[in-house]
């Protein structure tokens, strides 16, 4: 028998978000979401692009299991998660998701390393190897030279690297990245979109949420929201 041809090979899904509406109470009611629809698999790099205001923070809260559709349907690993407990949910998404977000959020009187390590003290998970497994993460970022650095002591690149070895250290199925290159200069936009790259290479799923072309291009797939409404392409 042949080896199959790895690209006809259909990897699982991660998301499948099914007419998934999103409703704000107020007068008039706000339609955040309004029956989107969206599928990503394992190792797809995807950009959700779209103006202020028109249900990106909405969208990224619902992926992340911060925030629940008022209607439709939304598993994540095939798991339906919509009628989930909040425990349940916390604890998948502490599982299953790595948030990178604008403001970096890292903890300032810690180190690099243990700023990534809290990740997993926070996390549950087994104690022993979490110093290898925080090492190895920010030698994939490329910080292993900046381990025992308070992060103030760090550009703004850096910090970004460090939040993204955060992120990955639990190995979660989904990365999920809010305009993670917002407070970057163009340079080091680049450098953390080189390590989105060899993240996607590494077999990791992304999707980053963003409002700048020079992020948005580099994705291998590309969705527009405009007023609550997802468009492929
Ligand atoms: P974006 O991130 O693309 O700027 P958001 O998802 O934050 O957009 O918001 C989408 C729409 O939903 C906006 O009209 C916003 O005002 C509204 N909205 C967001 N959160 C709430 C809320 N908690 N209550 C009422 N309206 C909200
Ligand atoms: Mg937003």
């Amino acid at each position: 028998m042949p080896e199959p041809d790895r690209s006809t090979v259909t990897e699982p899904e991660v998301i499948r978000l099914h007419d998934v509406c999103r409703v704000f109470p107020a007068e008039p009611p706000v339609h955040a979401l309004s029956h989107v629809s969206l599928r990503v698999r394992r190792g797809d790099y995807l950009a959700v692009v779209g103006p202020s205001g028109s249900g990106k923070s909405t969208l990224l809260n619902t992926l992340g299991l911060l925030d629940r559709p008022t209607s439709g349907s939304y598993e994540l690993d095939g798991i339906e998660t919509t009628g989930l407990r909040d425990g349940t949910r916390t604890r998948l998404r502490g599982h299953r998701i790595g948030f990178v977000f604008q403001s970096f959020h890292l903890l300032p009187r810690r180190t690099v390393l243990e700023n990534v390590m809290i990740a997993m003290i926070y996390g549950g998970g087994p104690r022993s190897g979490r110093r290898d497994r925080a090492e190895a993460a920010l030698a994939r970022v490329g910080m292993t030279h900046r381990a025992n650095f308070p992060p103030e002591r760090l550009s703004g690149g850096e910090r970004q690297r460090v939040a993204v070895a955060r992120a990955i250290v639990r190995q979660p199925s989904l990365l999920l990245c809010d305009e993670p290159t917002g407070n970057l200069d163009s340079r080091n936009t680049g450098l953390i979109l080189d390590l989105f790259d060899e993240l996607r290479d590494q077999g990791h799923t992304i999707v980053v949420i963003t409002h700048e072309d020079q992020v948005s291009e580099r994705a291998d797939r590309r969705v527009r929201i405009i007023d609550g409404t997802l468009t492929e392409g």
